[in-house]
């Protein structure tokens, strides 16, 4: 594909309802195979409590997280479209705001684009306060920045205890 410019992107990945752990292989492989998408590296997998609009909700199924990170050739707004047909075709419903999913795919940066419209707000807004994006993003890039927040390695030290490891195979291997 060349006359593409390549810009490097970060994508966290979600999943609390059905084989989460397959979901996630799953969809790790489908951005992998998106036209204009390479795939880069994968962090492990993080597992922590549902967080709903009031709060932690240990009743609901608890996530597991991941990060990927990519380079791109497609604009932002075109990789967005290829992530919502991802999810929707792991059946992702959206039914209430923060409402359990099988699969959320957010793209947390892309290269150091700022912008805010109705469809896409980069970096994502909420990134620099979920410990289940910044701890598999910083096993990545340990000297990350996140644009208007600083090292992610700093971010992340108030609320690392929110997240545990899931123990299972990497989700890439080489
Ligand atoms: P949150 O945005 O707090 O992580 P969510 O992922 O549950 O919540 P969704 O229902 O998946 O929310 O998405 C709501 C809208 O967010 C989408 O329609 C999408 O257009 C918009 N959006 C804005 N910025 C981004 C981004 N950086 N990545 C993904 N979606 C985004
Ligand atoms: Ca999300
Ligand atoms: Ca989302």
């Amino acid at each position: 594909m060349r006359g593409r410019l390549w810009l490097p992107a970060v994508i966290a990945l979600g999943a609390n309802l059905g084989d989460r752990e397959a979901t996630l292989r799953a969809a790790v492989a489908e951005i992998a195979a998106i036209d204009g998408v390479r795939l880069e590296g994968a962090s492990g997998i993080v597992e922590s409590h549902a967080v709903k609009l009031d709060g932690v909700d240990e009743q609901a199924p608890n996530y597991l997280n991941a990060v990927v990170t990519v380079s791109c050739g497609l604009q932002p707004e075109h990789l967005l479209d290829e992530l919502n047909r991802i999810e929707a075709e792991h059946g992702r419903v959206r039914a209430e705001r923060w409402g359990d999913r099988t699969l959320d795919l957010d793209i947390v940066t892309f290269a150091s684009f700022a912008q805010h419209d109705d469809r896409l707000t980069l970096p994502h807004p909420r990134a620099w306060e979920r410990p289940f994006v910044i701890v598999p993003w910083l096993q990545l890039q340990p000297d990350a920045i996140l644009p208007g927040h600083g090292r992610i390695a700093e971010l992340v030290a108030a609320h690392s205890d929110e997240v545990w490891a899931y123990a299972t195979s990497p989700l890439v291997t080489a």
